[in-house]
């Protein structure tokens, strides 16, 4: 990039977003549209491309048009943008009169840089008229695939759009999508009729996102394992039915869990207060059919489960690219069963031809993805024809661990087919496990089944195990299902498996329930004082319920934990914190730094701490390490050696906050259970009792109970220490 185009782009990135750097890609595509000529820009979703036209059109004279095809996600980011500084506006059905001619006004002033509208307004000769004399920069086109009729998401009037070269010759088009077939893109291209355009296609690959697929066995104990590991944070939870979803939420609702259903049979004002609700906080959980998420631009979707299997690899990549859009860590959850098959295929059933039969093969990469023993991501950007390099992904279950390898997959393998084989190829996936697993179901005994050798061969294995071998050896290609009742039968593949001269992976649920956690999630977490985060979560809710506007949008999670890493406690330092431009310190800065302050004041927490090289958004672009962060791991040996808080800080340079955390994430990581090294007989006995005599989890009573003598800190230590044991007493019970 020109030096000074670059040097500008920078200025411009720091002063109203508040970040020190572009995310990949982003700096060619920029370039792009500072020189003029038209382009095609592919990055997945939270890639950051919008930036790519939002900070040239603050760079270049006259105004962006920006088109966009739905009026909720404008109205979004024309309040992000200006709650940033930058003046920015749309035109559309729902504003008033006067509303549109006070847009006009702006717009003749020159003051306004983006303008935001939906394709069938721009293409109208009155728009174009107006506008030829407004000096148009540049034009994006946001969600471009939707020009295509190969996208996921056509939308005829996007074609309409080919008139822009004609009406404003020499104007850059730049088009952007995060779907990423080359018939699309030569799609866009040719309607709309660009010139020579630059394409940049970033990598598929979300970094941020942990995969994990389960077979679904239990839909309610599933999906709140999954809420578990995201308490009070935002997650989607996709089903296929309506019915699902009314269902779901009711039960999660009956379990304290504040969730609300979307789906299209809903009237319209309570499908939008749920939304509302959704995007404002009040609640933590959607349960929604797809269509769900179109309209909304949620940057901290920290889960999103799909309780049923999606359509195609596509609709997946798209569903749970939903999650973690702000670049943090993430976690997608699919829960799939042979049975999703009929379901879909049923709801496939008016389609005709050659379009039922691409659906179906959509169906089928779908549901070899959810039987498949290779990484997800692997899977995932190679089926959008991309290498992907790295040996492990460490975030995904196959690459975690999450799954165990069967010790002797080839003889497991033999037993399941030559069960089908005595079944004479005539049974499913369901009875063939119960079968193997020995069931003396009504059903097999009068099919005389119970006589067979291969009845039982398999008892010692759980039927869902069983199950769920059946399902990777059809995947893999050993076994396929065939005709309406899915009946198994055995493929050329499979017939050499039973000869020995193929063996196949099998993969079993780990013994331990608990999940690993992705290293991204240990990255983006470094230093961050999560309580403080708590704390600056609740003031970012009360100042957007105030504004009236989502809480993104006043600032990012990625932000918050930036602040609640840096604890800055001046107007100068908090300019330093990722996505704090000047505007937002001069609107909010007042507030979250009292906060801050008074937090760390009360907590005995350090302030202003220089943020080590983890910036909270580098998690979403580098690949992620596992485990404990190396700070941790090496305080961790100090730990161990006894050393105090205060050697550790001294010996590794690092603040008494950081080390703190360190030492929490140690005694929960070691399962420490003696507190004695970091806190004296006398405090520890005092804060026993103390936790005796104070009911529930929260330590603010106790350290009112204590007269506010012994800090957060000590608190903390002594009562994970004592949890500790007592999981141990329990664990040793439940041995016994
Ligand atoms: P997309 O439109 O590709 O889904 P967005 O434009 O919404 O992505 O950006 C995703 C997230 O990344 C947003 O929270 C945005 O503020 C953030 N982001 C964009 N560019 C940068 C950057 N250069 N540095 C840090 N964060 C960025």
């Amino acid at each position: 990039m020109p030096g000074d185009s670059r040097t500008a782009l920078s200025n411009v990135l720091q002063k109203y977003w508040g970040y020190d750097g572009f995310l990949p890609l982003q700096p060619e595509a920029m370039t792009r549209v500072m020189a003029g000529g038209d382009s095609i820009v592919v990055l997945p979703t939270g890639g950051g491309k919008s930036l790519c036209f939002q900070a040239p059109a603050m760079c270049l004279d006259g105004l962006a048009i920006v088109v966009s095809p739905l009026i909720s996600l404008m109205k979004d980011q024309v309040d992000a943008l200006t709650t940033c500084g930058v003046p920015a506006a749309c035109i559309n059905s729902s504003m008033s009169h006067a509303e549109k001619g006070h847009v006009a006004n702006e717009i003749r002033a020159g003051r306004l840089r983006l303008l935001y509208m939906a394709p069938e307004r721009l293409v109208q000769s009155r728009t174009i008229e107006f506008l030829r004399s407004a000096n148009v920069s540049m034009v994006a086109i946001d969600e471009a695939h939707c020009i295509s009729e190969w996208g996921h998401d056509f939308r005829p009037e996007y074609r309409e759009l080919k008139m822009l070269k004609e009406v404003f010759p020499g104007v850059g088009i730049h088009t952007y999508t995060a779907t990423a077939t080359e018939k699309v893109r030569a799609d866009i291209a040719a309607n709309l009729g660009l010139d020579d355009p630059e394409i940049l296609v970033g990598s598929f690959d979300r970094p941020n996102l942990t995969y994990r697929v389960e077979q679904r066995t239990d839909r309610l104990g599933q999906v709140l394992e999954v809420i578990e590991r995201h308490k009070g944070e935002s997650g989607i939870i996709y089903c296929l039915r309506r019915k699902d979803v009314d269902e779901l939420t009711q039960a999660l609702t009956e379990m304290k869990i504040r969730a609300l259903p979307y789906h299209a049979g809903l009237p319209d004002d309570q499908r939008h207060r749920n939304q509302d609700a959704f995007i404002e906080e009040k609640v933590d959980v959607v349960v929604a059919t797809v269509a769900f998420g179109m309209g909304i631009d949620k940057s901290n979707v920290r889960y999103v489960v799909h309780a049923a299997m999606p359509k195609s690899i596509e609709n997946y990549q798209q569903e749970s690219g939903r999650a973690g859009r702000d670049g943090l860590e993430a976690e997608c959850c699919l829960l799939y069963s042979g049975g999703d098959m009929a379901t879909l295929k049923w709801m496939l059933s008016d389609l005709e031809g050659d379009a039922y039969k691409a659906a179906v093969k959509s169906l089928d990469a779908m549901f070899n993805f959810c039987a498949g023993v290779v990484c997800r991501h692997r899977a995932l950007v190679s089926y959008f024809g991309q290498e992907f390099p790295q040996e492990s992904c460490n975030a995904c279950d196959v690459c975690l661990g999450d799954l165990d390898l069967v010790d002797e997959p080839l003889i497991v393998g033999q037993k399941i087919l030559s069960c089908v084989v005595r079944l004479k190829e005539s049974f499913g996936g369901d009875y063939t496990a119960k079968v193997l697993a020995g069931s003396g179901e009504q059903r097999i005994k009068e099919n005389g089944h119970d006589q067979l050798s291969t009845w039982g061969l398999l008892k010692d294995e759980s039927r869902r195990n069983i199950r769920d071998w059946v399902e990777q050896l059809v995947g893999q290609g050993y076994l396929r299902k065939a005709g309406e009742f899915n009946v198994l039968e055995i493929t050329d593949l499979g017939r050499k498996l039973l000869q020995g001269e193929s063996e196949p992976r099998l993969l079993q649920p780990r013994a331990a329930k608990s999940k690993s956690q992705s290293a991204a999630a240990d990255d983006s977490w470094e230093g961050v004082d999560r309580d403080l985060f708590e704390s600056l979560r609740t003031l970012r809710r009360e100042t957007a319920e105030q504004l009236g506007v989502p809480t993104y949008i006043v600032f990012g999670d990625a932000a918050l934990r930036d602040m609640a890493r840096r604890r800055p406690s001046s107007l100068e330092g908090f300019l330093n914190v990722k996505g704090v431009g000047e505007k937002k310190r001069a609107d909010y800065g007042e507030a979250f730094l009292a906060c801050i302050v008074e937090y760390c004041g009360e907590h005995e927490v350090s302030t202003d701490v220089e943020a080590s090289s983890t910036s909270s958004r580098k998690a979403a672009t580098s690949r992620p390490r596992r485990g404990p962060s190396s700070g941790a791991r090496k305080a961790f040996e100090f730990f161990e050696s006894g050393h105090s808080v205060e050697q550790v800080a001294e010996s590794m340079g690092r603040a008494k906050s950081t080390v703190n955390a360190y030492l929490r994430e140690y005694l929960a990581h070691a399962t420490v259970e003696d507190p004695s090294p970091w806190v004296d007989s006398e405090t520890t006995a005092r804060v026993e009792q103390a936790l005796d005599d104070v009911d529930g989890d929260r330590l603010k009573p106790v350290f009112d109970h204590l007269g506010g003598e012994v800090s957060y800190d000590q608190l903390r230590i002594v009562a994970t220490c004592r949890n500790n044991r007592q999981a141990a007493i329990e664990g040793s019970a439940a041995a016994t």
